[in-house]
């Protein structure tokens, strides 16, 4: 990937998948199909609720929580006041939930947030929490067949709380073989470039921790 692939600011090695309906790395789409046909043998629906996100979805989502417009939540899940926060109270708040643009793993297209459809039917409302993944949420059974079988088809999860500065997301899901290469390639000066060019609310105050921001939430993940 290039750096602009990196930071989510060209789909040129992203392919379109009809079913399941989803973005991919165009090297990700035989294994993630791989890992779904595997899944459907045990009677488990994968589906992609999120796939690839570019920069300017990213950013959309970064300045709408910055600014107030978009709810933004503490570590407990209660909603906090942006008006009542410095700019770096702001920073840490969202980016307990949301990536920095630029810095998120839905850019590489190797990445996924998954659920199991066939489980989430009858009216259940997917949210995408914790709950939904613990013993006795309709998610269990997914994330407890994560943990056995999508090692073998090159799949992890990079965020399920151990190492990683993000809240635990055991439904997110990655392609290691390529996204270690882009963790690895999107340095702390690939991501400043992305970043300085970009109308990013709280920018200055961003760049000036980035290397810092960098560490916590693009370098430290729970590895493969
Ligand atoms: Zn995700």
């Amino acid at each position: 990937m290039n750096d602009a692939e990196l930071t989510g600011q060209a789909r040129t090695h992203i392919a379109a998948v009809a079913d399941p309906e989803c973005l991919l790395h165009a090297q990700v789409v035989t294994p993630f199909l791989n890992l779904r046909r595997a899944a459907l043998a045990e009677g488990i629906d994968l589906q992609a609720m999120s796939s690839f996100r570019d920069f300017g979805r990213q950013l959309t989502i970064w300045n709408g929580k910055f600014s107030g417009e978009r709810p933004m939540f503490d570590a407990s899940g209660s909603k906090l006041d942006a008006a009542t926060l410095t700019p770096r109270e702001r920073i840490d708040a969202i980016l307990l939930w949301s990536a920095l643009p630029g810095a998120s793993r839905h850019h590489w297209g190797t990445d996924v947030d998954l659920v199991d459809r066939g489980s989430s039917e009858g009216g259940h409302q997917i949210k995408l929490t914790r709950e939904e993944f613990a013993p006795g949420g309709p998610f269990a059974r997914l994330d407890l067949w994560l943990d056995a079988h999508a090692p073998r088809f090159g799949f992890f999860r990079p965020f399920r709380g151990v190492r990683s500065g993000v809240q635990p997301e055991p439904w997110h899901c990655s392609f290691a073989p390529i996204a270690e290469k882009a963790r690895q390639r999107l340095s702390p000066q690939v991501l400043r470039t992305a970043i300085a060019a970009a109308p990013l609310l709280g920018k200055d105050v961003v760049l000036e921790h980035l290397d810092e921001l960098h560490a916590r939430y693009v370098a430290a993940i729970d590895l493969p």
